[in-house]
């Protein structure tokens, strides 16, 4: 990753200045969003833009909020929950409006606390995460929606399940689904979620955001699931991802250039 997430505010400017170029950057990014899908035919509101305020602390992420990002997204479950209290004690009005994306890999252990905000889970990247947020789900009589996070780079390195293992996972969790004897709760696949190998240059990550969405369409013909949302393009390359179909973009950098130090 090319900024590590920080617990505190590291801002490079005031407070008032920092208000001032997060609503211009999310803006421009909002303007070329808009762009990048009309250029593949579609309109802005087919595609959610994810704001990743892991990068700052509550107070910055909020002033995110007040420019209009109502999506945001946190990797450690521990930052989305804490950040999640400070907004319901503190900017109960906003609060309600924000809704939170787990993009970053999660235990087990941090599932049964983290489902209670209902979040939407991008990085399900194995079986037995999924086995566990469906398990509480149910115990819990909620509906979680989530990705399964895919590694269609290749590299070893890299996060997500192996694209093979995908299939195996659907049909396994198709049955969990039909025993649970309710729609109602439970873990609620929607799509797939990927990240472009590190280093890649939106030509080269071009290709592997056409496999996330051709896997999709497999799944769905095997499922018969919608499996409507494709979470895939960061700050460097959402362009790209968006032209191959992405419904949400996941953006840190861009949305803090300019803030951070
Ligand atoms: C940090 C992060 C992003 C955002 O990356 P930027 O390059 O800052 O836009 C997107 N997805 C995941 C999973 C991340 O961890």
């Amino acid at each position: 990753m090319a900024v590590e997430p920080v617990g505190f505010p590291q801002i490079a400017c005031t407070p008032h200045e920092a208000r001032a170029r997060i609503k211009e950057n999310w803006s421009r990014v909002c303007d070329e969003v808009s762009l990048a899908a009309a250029q593949s035919g579609r309109s802005f509101g087919e595609v959610r833009v994810v704001g990743v305020s892991k990068y700052v602390d509550a107070e910055i992420t909020n002033l995110l909020v007040e420019a209009g990002c109502h999506d945001l997204g946190e990797n450690r479950p521990q930052a989305l929950m804490q950040k999640a209290k400070w907004f319901e004690s503190t900017q109960a009005e906003q609060a309600s409006k924000i809704r939170w994306h787990q993009i970053g890999h999660l235990q087990r252990n941090k599932v049964r606390r983290l489902i209670g905000l209902q979040p939407l889970i991008h990085s399900v990247d194995s079986e037995r995460v999924l086995e566990e947020i469906h398990r509480e789900a149910l115990a819990q009589s909620l509906l979680v929606e989530v990705l399964i996070e895919v590694n269609v780079s290749g590299e070893e390195a890299k996060t997500g399940l192996p694209a093979e293992q995908t299939s195996g996972l659907f049909e396994r969790h198709a049955t969990r689904v039909a025993s649970a004897g309710t729609q109602d709760a439970g873990a609620r696949v929607t799509g797939l979620m990927a990240m472009a190998g590190w280093g890649t240059d939106p030509q080269a990550a071009q290709p592997q955001f056409s496999r996330l969405r051709e896997l999709r369409d497999q799944m769905r013909g095997q499922t018969g699931w919608e499996l409507p949302e494709l979470s895939m393009g960061m700050s460097g390359d959402y362009q790209a991802a968006i032209a191959e179909g992405a419904t949400m973009v996941r953006i840190g950098s861009s949305l803090f250039r300019g803030v951070l130090k």
